[in-house]
């Protein structure tokens, strides 16, 4: 599978066409970048910790029955995907408050919902990711109503799917972004990537944040809390 031309270079991947006009290159970079690129730093073995992480977690979906992007690994910091017309929007699902969900209506971080939240999120640095529903997408034309009601239902079958293998592993699944594009038979299928940076976990017993927030916070030993992560899951890295 060669690797054609630079299509996007987006904050953490780059992402490659190939011979094949249905299928990308993703290649996971080591830049880690916080507040909507405000701040960006390389911390080193990222790219291939993210890159096996989410073949790993999009191999479990697949079993479970979801569509992914997954194709095959293709090297250490590069994966083969399906090509997706991507959806403009980010979708939230948590299971406990904490970031922006606790500055924006005031909760304690760590509040255990009665049921998972969905939020959707406008893919836009510039304005900062704004918060959008479902009138907002249909009324810009990013989605239909039938393809927001499938993302919707993927998400929280992403989340039953996920929160068991994380608790497996001794891992509190917080919240978690997930991505979707369209393929080209008209499907909705899960796209992007699923890794520490995209999701909130925290160790069971004592609370520890294992995932990006430790970045975004400064506490330190972000690669190795994701490796730890990837050690529990019996990810081989
Ligand atoms: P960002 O664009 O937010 O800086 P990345 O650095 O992760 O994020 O860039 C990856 C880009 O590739 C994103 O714009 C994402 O929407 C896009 N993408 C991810 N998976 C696919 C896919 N399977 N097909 C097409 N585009 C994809
Ligand atoms: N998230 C993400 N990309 C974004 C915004 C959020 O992957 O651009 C993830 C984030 O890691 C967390 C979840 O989505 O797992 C919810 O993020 P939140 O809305 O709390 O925003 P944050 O405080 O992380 O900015």
């Amino acid at each position: 599978m060669e690797k054609r031309t630079e299509l996007y270079r987006g904050k953490a991947k780059t992402v490659f066409t190939t011979d094949n006009p249905d299928l990308l290159i993703l290649q996971f970079r080591n830049d880690t970048s916080a507040f909507d690129g405000e701040i960006i730093e390389q911390l080193d073995r990222k790219g291939i910790i993210n890159n096996k992480f989410n073949h790993f977690i999009m191999s479990k979906l697949e079993q479970a029955g979801i569509a992914t992007q997954l194709e095959e690994l293709l090297a250490d910091d590069e994966a083969l995907v399906k090509k997706l017309d991507m959806i403009p929007v980010e979708c939230v699902v948590r299971n406990r408050a904490a970031g922006s969900l606790v500055r924006r209506l005031g909760v304690e971080e760590g509040l255990v919902f009665e049921s998972p939240t969905f939020e959707f999120f406008l893919k836009n640095d510039a304005l900062h990711d704004p918060m959008v529903n479902e009138y907002h997408i249909q009324a810009f034309g990013w989605a239909t109503q039938e393809q927001i009601a499938r993302m919707k239902e993927l998400s929280f079958q992403v989340n039953d799917v996920l929160k068991a293998l994380f608790d497996q592993a001794g891992l509190l699944l917080v919240d978690f972004k997930l991505e979707f594009g369209v393929d080209s038979a008209g499907n909705i299928v899960l796209g992007d990537e699923f890794s520490p940076d995209g999701c909130r976990l925290w160790d069971k017993q004592t609370n520890q944040k294992m995932d990006k927030d430790r970045f975004r916070q400064g506490l330190g030993g972000v690669v190795e809390a994701y490796e730890e992560v990837a050690a529990r899951l019996g990810v081989t890295l």
